[in-house]
């Protein structure tokens, strides 16, 4: 598509606002239902659909996973509502807090999880009153648009518009940050490109809300028992391959049980099948680009000069690589310094307790985090020093629609899922009376 084509779809998504917005909260948490049982009728579809574009599998925590996960999201957020609040009302007066639309948002995605952030970014919003305007990763399109596809069938025209390209004939996003039919820009992407959409809203000063990458930290306590968190560490770090916002990419074993979770999270790994996403065996499927695949190799040879890879570490064949394991690493690193986003996970032993959560905070990430211990108390305490949006004990990355989900430092701002996302997705005003 072009600018003028962005401009179209503005420009209907604008004239459709109005009557939205008129429509009661009843009729929009209706529709958002509908979205949900929609993502779930023709879930096998879009699974397929998009395994076959992102490559993820359609088993294990892969295609079949997210289309469900987007269903739930849907029907979840459909039922959340931000009714006026009454914040006074005595012989001084009477005060009202009314949560509005902002108007048109635009949302921008990446290509890891096409279907689920899109519908993170796109029910909420409708839910409120306002329009859409989606705007898909050029990488992974086509399920996005099936979908948008089938929520015609149930949103009135112009509520929802997709607009598709090339980013190198015409960066779409680029065009969607500075556009002043646009009032709000949801993104999720990399921090590169979240500090251009800001560069870019600047001018029309819209809202935003930008969920950006991560390099999470999980530390290992001395009382962890290794055989009952493998299981976790591994799918909190390979989950999509590791091509996950919030998994964990930085992994701090306390030297007195480093070897033994090392030998447990290699056991655990080894046994997962990595083949064709379509092959209703695999657990794990192929990177989904050239670009992270390159990423990924170029980090695990650098860091096999340090440390002692434990397994995995040489490239597969096409853009498949295995699931690597290497210990030995440091800060430091480029490995453990910067997002990896790929199935790769270094891992650091220490000794100091107060060492390891400084190391885990050094670094200009912050969106997710988690403690690993067999004493939840003394985990929660350590889990309040990390600097980061989220933290899990004994898992990791388990977001969940009723808690609210977003970034500090470099990986972001503002929040969503639950009330607080809704209301990102407002203005708020006040009534004096
Ligand atoms: P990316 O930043 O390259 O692209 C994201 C989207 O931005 C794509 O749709 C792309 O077409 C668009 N885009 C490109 N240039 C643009 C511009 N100048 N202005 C506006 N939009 C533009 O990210 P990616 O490689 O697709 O995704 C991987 C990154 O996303 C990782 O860093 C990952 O951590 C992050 N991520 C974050 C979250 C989160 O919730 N915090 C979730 C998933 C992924």
């Amino acid at each position: 598509m072009t600018a003028a084509d962005l401009d179209r779809a503005v420009a209907r998504a604008r004239a459709a606002q109005p009557g939205w917005a008129a429509a009661s909260d009843d009729q929009r948490a209706e529709v958002c239902r509908a979205l949900a049982a929609l993502l779930t009728d023709h879930s096998e579809e879009l699974a397929r659909l998009l395994t076959q574009e992102q490559g993820k599998p359609l088993n294990g925590l892969g295609s079949r996973w997210e289309i469900g996960g987007a269903a739930a999201w849907a029907g979840y957020t459909a039922g959340l509502s931000l009714p006026p609040k009454v914040l006074q009302d005595d012989a001084a007066g009477r005060v009202e807090l009314h949560r509005k639309p902002v108007g048109v948002v635009g949302s921008i995605t990446p290509w890891n999880f096409p279907v689920l952030i899109a519908i993170w970014h796109i029910v909420p919003a409708l839910r409120v009153g306002n329009t859409v305007v989606m705007k898909p990763s050029p990488l992974t399109p086509l399920a996005a648009l099936r979908f948008v596809e089938l929520a015609s069938a149930v949103l009135p025209a112009g509520v929802l518009t997709i607009v598709t390209g090339d980013d190198r004939a015409v960066n779409l996003g680029a065009e969607m940050s500075s556009h002043p039919g646009i009032d709000k820009i949801v993104f999720t992407g990399s921090i590169a490109t979240g500090r251009q959409v800001m560069r870019s809203a600047a001018g029309t000063l819209k809202r935003l809300t930008l969920e950006l990458g991560g390099n999470d930290a999980g530390i290992v306590l001395p009382d962890a028992d290794p055989g009952l968190i493998a299981e976790g560490l591994f799918w909190g770090a390979f989950i999509n391959n590791g091509q996950t916002c919030a998994a964990l990419k930085r992994l701090y074993v306390h030297d007195d049980i480093h070897d033994q979770v090392c030998e447990a999270l290699v056991e655990y790994t080894r046994n997962i099948p990595v083949g064709d996403g379509m092959d209703e065996a695999s657990i794990l499927g192929p990177l989904q680009n050239r670009m992270q695949f390159d990423v990924v190799s170029g980090l695990v040879a650098s860091a096999a000069n340090r440390g002692q890879v434990l397994l995995g570490g040489k490239p597969g064949e096409g853009l498949f690589f295995p699931p690597t394991l290497i210990a030995g690493l440091a800060n430091g690193d480029p490995l453990v310094d910067r997002e990896q986003f790929g199935p790769a996970l270094p891992i650091i032993r220490y000794t100091d307790i107060a060492g390891a959560v400084a190391a885990a905070n050094d670094n200009p990430n912050g969106l997710g985090g988690s403690v690993w211990s067999s004493d939840p108390d003394a985990a929660r305490a350590l889990a309040l020093q990390l600097e980061c949006g989220s933290v899990w004990i004994n898992k990791h990355g388990a977001v969940q629609p009723n808690a609210p989900f977003g970034g500090v430092k470099s990986s972001g701002m503002g929040v969503q899922f639950a009330e607080e996302g809704l209301a990102e997705n407002t203005v708020a005003q006040v009534v004096f009376g």
